[in-house]
């Protein structure tokens, strides 16, 4: 098992998270025996399992809870579904982390939390206690589109999860004739990474222009602008036509009736207030919510999403239980995955903290978030946020030029794969 320094850690966190750390002993004032239990192994929870390890120096206990054998990242999975990246690089096992620093890992799903008693009960049947739980489910899926059922996202992907989904909207547009239409119908606001359907989007484009040049795009969205809007429509006018009578992409912004109200999978329509729309391929991302664990367990408090106190993201309701990653309310921070490995940096120190008896420190965050508008054309949205208040404020950053070379969007396309390397390497390794 590996020990890990402050020193160390202070150099791995970089940009990435700087902590509070003042004060950290690991041997002392900690239980020895304390245990936290994290429910999601994803960007948040996999990150965290393995800090606390880290800035414990191996004293507390961890348990990772999560239902899947293998994670497969969403970062880069539109890359799949424009035939371009294998489903494989997207795969990952939590076993190399796991092995390396001293958690353990159960392949079961949480079922119930129980706040007052400090227990999660599992699907299979036991329960853990645990002294402090990290809860990191990422999003599900709200009923707003009629017709949209398990059964129509077989027919009509939403690919919001990677894995099965992502092939299968890959194989549908590999399978798509040429002349045919590819609908996407992205979500209202909030949900996980704001520019992800228009990623989506681009690359379906740059799939069409160059397999099958009679096919077009549409997307119909609830709303009248998105992430990144100026630099995604000015490279859809540079690759794709966009604005033309010969554009791949037409977008229907909320104004113009492009808000989807229900759908009928089986003969591939999509219905909007004011239309009806046939599609050969059709990707309806639902609204985003919370994953079901936070709302089974009360975490919600009846609404979309978990409210946590800002420096410790531990829940307002129910104390002793931390949220984060996509299931929080971490405004101003984006939903996405750096932002949740950012934040998993800040709470396993926050929790090491509190365990010790101490108080835990202020984070600050960073976040990046890289969209491909071709394999070549990359564009990128960076932050640095504080804790300002009660809100997580947006303390500096930047945004890709408007006007670039080619050999500039080439650079930044390229920094996106690093970027990726470099997190999953911080989650699961
Ligand atoms: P997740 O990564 O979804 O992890 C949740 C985990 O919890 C899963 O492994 C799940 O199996 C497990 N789980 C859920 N419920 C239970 C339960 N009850 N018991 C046990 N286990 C459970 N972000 C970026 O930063 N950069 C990008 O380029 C980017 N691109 C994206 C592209 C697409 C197409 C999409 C959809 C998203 C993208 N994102 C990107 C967003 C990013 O994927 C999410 O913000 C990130 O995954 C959130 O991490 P999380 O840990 O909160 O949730």
């Amino acid at each position: 098992m590996a020990h890990f320094t402050r020193r160390k850690f202070m150099k791995v966190a970089g940009g990435t998270a700087a902590v509070g750390l003042a004060g950290v002993s690991p041997s002392l004032a900690l239980a020895g025996q304390a245990h936290v239990v994290v429910i999601g192994g994803g960007y948040a929870g996999g990150v965290a399992a393995k800090y606390i390890r880290m800035l414990s120096g191996g004293k507390v206990k961890v348990t990772l809870v999560e239902k899947d054998k293998y994670y497969y990242s969403c970062p880069l999975s539109n890359w799949v579904i424009a035939g371009f990246r294998d489903i494989e690089a997207q795969k990952w096992s939590w076993a190399k982390a796991a092995d390396a620093h001293g958690y353990s890992v159960v392949h079961d799903e949480a079922v119930g939390i129980d706040a007052k008693a400090k227990t999660v009960k599992l699907r299979g049947g036991s329960t853990l206690n645990y002294d402090r739980l990290i809860v990191a489910p990422g999003v599900g899926f709200k009923k707003n589109i009629e017709g949209y059922d398990t059964k129509a996202m077989v027919k009509m992907p939403h690919a919001w999860k990677a894995g099965l989904q992502t092939t299968l909207l890959a194989k549908q547009m590999e399978a798509m004739p040429d002349g045919g239409t590819a609908i996407v119908v992205p979500p209202e606001n909030p949900f996980r990474c704001p520019p992800g359907p228009y990623e989506r989007v681009s690359l379906m484009a740059w799939y069409i222009k160059r397999y099958k040049p009679k096919s077009k795009v549409l997307v119909l969205d609830p709303k009248d602008k998105f992430s990144k809007f100026g630099l995604f429509t000015g490279g859809w006018k540079e690759l794709y036509g966009y604005g033309t009578d010969n554009s791949i992409i037409e977008w229907v912004a909320a104004g113009q009736g492009g808000k989807v109200t229900a759908v009928d999978a089986d003969n591939m329509t999509v219905m909007t207030d004011m239309d009806e729309f046939k599609g050969d391929v059709v990707s309806v991302i639902p609204n985003n919510t919370a994953g079901a664990i936070a709302h089974s367990a009360g975490l919600t408090n009846g609404g979309d999403w978990c409210s946590v106190n800002k420096q410790t993201f531990e829940s307002t309701s129910h104390p002793g239980v931390h949220v984060i990653g996509d299931s929080s309310i971490a405004a101003k921070m984006p939903k996405s995955g750096y932002a949740a490995n950012s934040q998993a940096k800040v709470v396993a120190d926050a929790v090491v903290q509190m365990l010790a008896g101490k108080e835990p420190g202020t984070g600050s965050y960073v976040n990046t978030c890289y969209s491909m508008l071709s394999p070549d054309y990359g564009i990128s949205v960076a932050a640095v946020y504080k804790l300002k208040g009660d809100t997580i404020s947006k303390v500096g950053g930047g945004l890709s030029p408007g006007k670039a070379s080619a050999a500039y969007r080439k650079v930044e396309a390229d920094n996106n794969e690093s970027w990726y390397q470099s997190i999953m390497a911080d989650t699961f390794t």
